[in-house]
C-alpha cells in the first residue's frame, strides 16, 4: 500500500525549529505538511529548557509554558558565587507544554501535522534536487511532495544526510538528566556546577521548574570525554555532592537524554530546494549549549524564506540564500567568539575552575547575562576588554574579541 501528498513545503521534525518553520510558511499562505516521526509532538524530552524572558516575550509563548529565574549560582570544588538580578531574565521551559504550543500554532495557521512518520528518504527530480521525502512504515509507503524540503530533524539531521549534504557531527554534547521532585528548592535560583567530579568537559546543572520539581542533569563534552553521562548523572545523584545534597529528599519523575551538536557552523544551510535549521544546522550558542531560541527564531525565518521563493516561483539556493544570510549576520560572530571561551572552559582543570568563578563574580548581572547568552555586542565588549577594573575580566573580555 502507498500513499502520496502534494504541499508546497515539507517540513521533516516537529521540534521548535520544524514547528515554528511551519508556523511563519502556513501564516504567508503556503500549504504545508509538518511531518514528526514520534507518536506526538515532544513525546520523548532530550533538553533542560532553559531559555530567556525576552524571547519568550518576542516569540509570544504564553506565561504559563515557564518558570522564572533570577538568581545564578556557580559552584566548582572549592569556590561558590550567586549573582543575584533584580527581575527574573532566564526561564526554565515546561518543555513539553512548550513545544506542544508551538507545533498547535502552526496547526491554527492551517500547516497539516502528521505524528508516527519516520522520514528514511528523500525524492529526487532529474537533476538530483530534492523534490519530497517519504517514509516507509507497516503501512506501506507515504510519499510528500513539495517545492521546498526543511530539515529540522535536529542531531540527526536525516534529509540532509540522506542527500549527501553532511556526515555525523563530530563533535557534540551528550547530556542525561532527570526531573525530580525534591524536599527543598529555591525556585529561582538555578545552579551549574563545574570541575572534574561533575563533567571532565561540560558541566552539570539543577534547574528548577517551580512546584519543588528540578532538572538535574549533566552534559559531556564528546569526543574530549569518554564518561558516560547516565552513569556520571546517577553517582552524582546518589554520591549528593555539592548543592544536590541541599535538595533534601528526591524522587526521579522522568528521565532524559539528549545528543547537540558542537561542530560550531560549519554546514551549509541552503541547497537548491532545501534548508537545514535548528539544531541540523548547528545553531546553537556554544558557551552552555542552549539553542531552542535560534531555533524558533531561525525556524520562523526559513518558514518565511521558503514562502517568499515558492511564491516567486525560483526554490533554487540563491533564492533561499536570505535564510542563511540572516542567520550569519545576526549570530555568527557571537557563536564564534563564545567558541572561543568554550574552548579555554574544556580546558580549565579544578583549580582553574575555582579561579575561573572569581572572574565571573566581578561581572554585573547584566553583563553576565549577556555573557552566557553570547550576546557580545561590541561596544560592550570594548567597554568590558578595557576599562574593566579588573585584569582577569579584561583577559576574557579581550578572548572573546579574538585578541
Ligand atoms: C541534554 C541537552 C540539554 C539541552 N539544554 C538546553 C537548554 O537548556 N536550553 C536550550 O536552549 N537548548 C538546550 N539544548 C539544545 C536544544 O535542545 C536544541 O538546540 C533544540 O532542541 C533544537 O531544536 P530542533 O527543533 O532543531 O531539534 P529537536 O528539538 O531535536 O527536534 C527534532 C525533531 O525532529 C524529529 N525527527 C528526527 N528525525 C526524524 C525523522 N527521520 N522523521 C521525522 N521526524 C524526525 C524528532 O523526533 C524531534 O521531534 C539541550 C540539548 C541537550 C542534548
Amino acid at each position: 500500500m502507498s500513499e502520496e501528498h502534494d504541499y508546497d513545503l515539507v517540513i521533516v521534525g516537529a521540534g521548535p525549529a520544524g514547528s515554528s518553520a511551519a508556523f511563519a510558511a502556513a501564516k504567508n499562505g503556503m500549504r504545508v505538511a509538518l511531518l514528526e516521526k514520534e507518536n506526538s509532538i515532544a513525546e520523548t524530552v532530550r533538553t533542560s529548557g532553559v531559555t530567556w524572558i525576552q524571547s519568550i516575550k518576542e516569540f509570544g509563548i504564553p506565561d504559563d509554558c515557564y518558570n522564572p529565574i533570577k538568581n545564578f549560582s556557580f559552584c566548582s570544588p572549592n569556590n561558590e558565587v550567586t549573582i543575584s538580578d533584580s527581575v527574573p531574565r532566564a526561564a526554565v521551559l515546561d518543555v513539553r507544554k512548550t513545544y506542544r504550543w508551538l507545533a498547535r500554532e502552526a496547526e491554527k495557521s492551517g500547516a497539516d501535522v502528521f505524528v508516527k512518520t519516520n522520514i528514511n528518504a528523500t525524492v529526487r527530480d532529474d537533476k538530483g534536487d530534492i523534490r519530497g521525502v517519504s517514509s516507509t512504515g507497516p503501512k506501506g509507503k507515504t510519499t510528500f511532495y513539495s517545492k521546498v524540503v526543511i530539515d529540522a530533524t535536529g542531531f540527526a539531521s536525516t534529509v540532509c544526510k540522506a542527500m549527501g549534504f553532511a556526515i555525523q557531527w563530530k563533535r557534540f554534547g551528550a547530556g542525561a538528566e532527570y526531573e525530580v521532585k525534591v524536599e527543598n528548592v529555591d525556585p529561582d535560583t538555578w545552579w551549574l556546577m563545574v570541575g572534574k567530579q561533575y563533567s571532565p568537559a561540560g558541566y552539570a546543572w539543577i534547574f528548577p521548574l517551580g512546584n519543588n520539581i528540578v532538572r538535574i542533569g549533566v552534559g559531556v563534552g564528546k569526543p574530549e570525554s569518554n564518561i558516560d553521562p547516565t552513569q556520571r548523572l546517577k553517582e552524582m545523584m546518589d554520591k549528593r555532592i555539592g548543592p544536590i545534597k541541599k535538595l533534601g529528599k528526591m524522587t526521579p519523575m522522568e528521565f532524559h537524554y539528549g545528543l547537540i551538536p558542537n561542530d560550531g557552523l560549519s554546514r551549509k544551510t541552503v541547497f537548491n530546494n532545501m534548508i537545514l535549521v535548528g539544531d541540523s544546522a548547528g545553531q546553537a550558542n556554544p558557551l552552555v549549549l542552549e539553542g531552542i531560541r535560534y531555533a524558533i527564531k531561525y525556524g520562523r525565518v526559513a518558514g518565511e524564506v521558503s514562502a517568499n521563493a515558492i511564491k516567486s516561483g525560483n526554490t533554487d539556493e540563491k533564492a533561499l540564500y536570505p535564510y542563511e544570510a540572516t542567520w550569519r549576520k545576526e549570530i555568527e560572530s557571537k557563536i564564534n567568539s563564545a567558541g572561543k571561551v568554550q574552548d579555554r572552559w574544556i580546558g580549565l582543570s579544578d583549580s582553574d575552575w575555582d579561579k575561573e568563578l572569581d572572574i565571573i563574580k566581578e561581572l554585573k548581572p547584566e553583563e553576565f547575562i549577556d555573557f552566557i547568552k553570547a550576546e557580545f555586542g561590541l561596544t560592550n565588549m570594548i567597554k568590558l576588554a578595557t576599562h574593566h577594573p579588573k585584569l582577569a575580566v579584561r583577559q576574557l573580555f579581550n578572548l572573546v574579541k579574538g585578541k
